[in-house]
């Protein structure tokens, strides 16, 4: 029998309740992780760990991915903001969730990044995302207010410049705490102020720039 590692992994977040929402399965199905990784780690794709995009940086565990994007609750039609591109795995999979009449703004600090993740999403005919090369810290304020915004580094806090970037009722998501080891929150914006709840917890590659760890 053939093992398919992507399926495995489906059957695994489904029987632990980790995506509930069905259009993630087809957003993870539609998306093909081995375009976005180095060939040397091709056969790697569907491993359940983060692996070297080089500069230092990751592509996040597919497992953390379906977690955050689950508790984003994206809706198609959102504009979303995301800080840290990366390789633009996850923008790809937000990208999805949000449908044609949605967008996706994602920022990357590190140029070399920016373009790789931009070639990626091309590659696989993604047109609703926007890749910034800048120091996304602060978010992006010319597109805001957002729907939902997703952090992919290790935050020290919740930049209080994303909470005002954030729509009433909107939803954030961030690995916030120490270097060692973050707090994934998960926070609606009611009022004005963030009601935040904890998911366990994660580890992330710094956030940097104005908001982020000083280095
Ligand atoms: N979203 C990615 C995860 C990338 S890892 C994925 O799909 O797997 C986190 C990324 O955040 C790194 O590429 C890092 O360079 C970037 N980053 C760190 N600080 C940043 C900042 N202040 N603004 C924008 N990007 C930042």
């Amino acid at each position: 029998m053939v093992i398919d590692p992507k399926k495995q992994l489906v059957d695994y977040w489904i029987k632990e309740g980790i995506i509930v929402d069905k259009r993630l399965i087809k957003a993870f199905e539609a998306v093909p992780r081995e375009d976005f990784i180095s060939p040397d780690y091709v056969g790697e794709a569907y491993g359940d760990y983060p692996l070297p995009i080089g500069y230092g940086q990751t592509i996040s565990q597919p497992s953390t991915i379906m977690i955050m994007t689950e508790a984003l609750e994206l809706r198609p039609g959102d504009k979303v903001l995301e800080i840290g591109t990366g390789c633009g795995y996850q923008a790809a999979i937000l990208a999805k969730m949000a449908g044609p009449d949605g967008k996706v703004i994602t920022t990357e600090i590190i140029p070399e990044l920016a373009e790789l993740a931009k070639s990626n999403l091309e590659r696989i005919y993604i047109k609703n995302v926007e890749v910034i090369p800048v120091d996304g810290s602060g978010g992006f304020p010319a597109y805001a207010p957002y729907d939902r915004i997703i952090v992919t580094a290790a935050c020290p806090e919740i930049p209080h410049v994303l909470v005002e970037q954030l729509k009433e009722e909107g939803v954030i998501v961030a690995p916030v705490g120490p270097l060692h080891s973050q707090q994934m929150i998960k926070a609606r914006k009611e009022e004005g102020k963030l009601k935040t709840e904890s998911l366990g917890f994660f580890i992330f590659v710094p956030l940097r720039g104005k908001y982020g760890f000083r280095s």
